[in-house]
């Protein structure tokens, strides 16, 4: 109760609210060509850091680069087809708005949580569930 007190006078008090959000950093994505697919070498490092379901993940990018996807032994996510870094990078921030960032405060620390069937997103810091698009 204490901390949560402090925590609400002081974000009051903070008139740059969004500090703590644009320090959520997430992996840049690393991606090298490799024959016809495109290797996104830290895919691993990328949905642990969202804290999200691999596969959940891997659906949106294969919904949003319009491609089949696969993961590797290594953790590596493999995409059918020539992606540049910046077009998987537009993708992931994508993600991180409709996915990760709570709508009412803007936190990351957020979850995907289910709802009378539906899956919502739900915000650890503020309390908020927001609806999420469909997958
Ligand atoms: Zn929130």
């Amino acid at each position: 109760m204490d901390y949560e007190d402090s925590l609400e006078r002081a974000l009051s008090e903070t008139p740059e609210v969004g500090d703590a959000v644009d320090r959520f950093q997430v992996p840049d994505p690393e991606v090298r060509p490799e024959g016809n697919v495109t290797i996104y070498e830290n895919f691993e490092a990328t949905y642990d850091r969202l804290n999200r379901d691999q596969g959940h993940l891997l659906k949106f990018l294969q919904s949003e680069l319009g491609t089949s996807a696969s993961i590797d032994d290594r953790g590596r996510a493999r995409f059918t087809g020539d992606f540049r870094q910046s077009r998987v990078a537009d993708a992931i921030d994508e993600y991180v708005e409709s996915f990760v960032t709570c709508s009412e405060c803007r936190s990351p620390d957020t979850r995907l949580v289910e709802e009378r069937g539906a899956t919502v997103l739900k915000c650890d810091a503020c309390g908020a569930l927001s609806a999420v698009p469909d997958l």
